[in-house]
């Protein structure tokens, strides 16, 4: 006898999460996590765990990488061997060197390159579990470690992705929504410059539908903004508190 297949989404609209369709997964943030980076952010979203870490802006080296009128952005997206079921093999796949560039792209707009001439400013990001959603959350991440080593940006970038999963338009999709729905939009949002610096899209969509998907995830982005700035705040609570401690 033919199974019928498991549902994505009940009849309640709720996901095999429990998330509701409009909700984002639980999201932790940390910043200043390592001590020997110019800065760092860990980021929980969901089962997904990302850590960024940035050095620089420091001297160029190999010199002739330098620009005479601003600062070279280098960055790398990696998944640990460990973050997927199955081992991922550690050297650099085709898919990890698009996203650094697609990153290094949602990232650049945000930074004030021209400060700094002559220099570079390296930008780790480790994917140490994944469960949909790492180019968002690693933007998410490396946006916080570049504000944590004191690099001037014009507005942090939050990232998140929306699309439809069985005929539902949803938030912030996991890795089985991912994989088995019918689309997929990520976005990067800088809300301050009310400027999208990443939007791509993997699946159909309508246009209605896309425009739907766009302006949820643009509403992701802007909770997920919002606690950016709680975790940087937080971050100078507890400097305070040393100091006065100490
Ligand atoms: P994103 O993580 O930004 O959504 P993709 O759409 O390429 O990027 O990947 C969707 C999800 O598929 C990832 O978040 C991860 O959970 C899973 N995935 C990606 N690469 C692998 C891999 N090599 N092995 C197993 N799962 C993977």
């Amino acid at each position: 006898m033919s199974q019928k297949p498991k549902k994505l989404i009940d009849n309640k609209g709720i996901r095999t999460d429990g998330r509701k369709l409009d909700e984002l997964k639980p999201i932790k943030i940390q910043v200043d996590v390592l001590a020997n980076a110019d800065g760092s952010a860990y980021v929980e979203q969901g089962k997904t765990k990302v850590l960024a870490a940035v050095y620089g802006p420091h001297e160029a080296h190999p010199r002739h990488l330098a620009q005479p009128d601003r600062a070279v952005f280098r960055c790398r997206y990696h998944m640990a061997p460990f973050s997927v079921e199955e081992r991922k093999r550690p050297a650099p796949s085709r898919r990890e060197i698009e996203l650094s560039k697609v990153i290094r792209q949602a990232i650049d707009p945000s930074v004030f390159l021209e400060y700094y001439p002559r220099t570079l400013i390296d930008l780790f990001m480790e994917v140490l579990q994944a469960d949909g959603g790492t180019r968002c959350t690693s933007i998410t991440a490396a946006s916080l470690a570049l504000a944590d080593a004191g690099v001037p940006m014009r507005d942090m970038v939050a990232a998140c992705a929306a699309g439809k999963v069985e005929e539902h338009l949803v938030l912030d999709l996991n890795d089985t929504e991912d994989k088995e729905g019918t689309a997929d939009v990520p976005i990067a949002f800088m809300p301050n410059m009310n400027a999208v610096t990443l939007l791509q899209m993997d699946g159909m969509l309508t246009i209605e539908e896309f425009e739907q998907v766009v302006n949820l995830a643009i509403g992701g982005c802007k909770k997920i903004h919002a606690l950016q700035k709680e975790a940087l705040k937080a971050k100078y609570v507890t400097v305070k508190e040393e100091e006065e401690e100490g």
